[in-house]
């Protein structure tokens, strides 16, 4: 069966642990979209334009991943692009209230789309976009927790910001 699967997210911006999860996802679905929600938030440092086009460079090498974005609630997003799966990635107890929250909410609306988590990659259970940010903005290294790519915009948006 060809499972298709959505991997949402604010990926503000991408990091080494979201790269596991689609890295690692792309090996257990057929078709992984990985997707930028859109509803609004406070103190984002990329526009969703930017994000795209970062999760785009970042995965060109894998066949079955794409990049999108969507607005609205995500299990009518997951049925439009014919989604039985949302996939989440769990790094701590923190996580684990909000996501079993919103995976039975899910469920509640649309019980066709499962919720599968991937525990988080041993080496990135630390790592969140927001710790990238503020890292970056004290002046510390970021090089472990993302991608150069990700560095250097990072890095631009805090010089033009300052
Ligand atoms: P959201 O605002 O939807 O939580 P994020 O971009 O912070 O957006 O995270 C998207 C998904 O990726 C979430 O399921 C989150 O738990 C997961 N994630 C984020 N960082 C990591 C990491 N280091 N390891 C595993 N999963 C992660």
């Amino acid at each position: 069966m060809r499972t298709i699967a959505v991997y949402p997210g604010s990926f503000d911006p991408p990091t080494f642990g979201h790269l596991d999860i689609i890295d690692r996802s792309s090996r257990v679905f057929s078709r992984v979209i990985v997707s930028v929600a859109l509803n609004i938030r406070k103190n984002v440092m990329f526009t969703p334009a930017e994000r795209v086009a970062l999760l785009g460079k970042l995965t060109r090498s894998y066949s079955n991943v794409e990049i999108d974005s969507f607005r609205g609630l995500l299990v009518n997003y997951a049925r439009d692009k014919g989604a039985h799966v949302v996939v989440r990635g769990l790094r701590a107890i923190s996580d684990f209230e909000y996501e079993f929250q919103m995976a039975h909410m899910n469920k509640k609306l649309a019980a066709e789309v499962d919720t599968v988590f991937m525990m988080t990659g041993e080496r990135y259970s630390y790592i969140s976009s927001n710790i990238v940010k503020e890292i970056a903005a004290f002046g510390g290294k970021i090089d472990d927790l993302v991608p150069a790519l990700v560095r250097d915009q990072v890095l631009r948006k805090i010089r033009k910001g300052k």
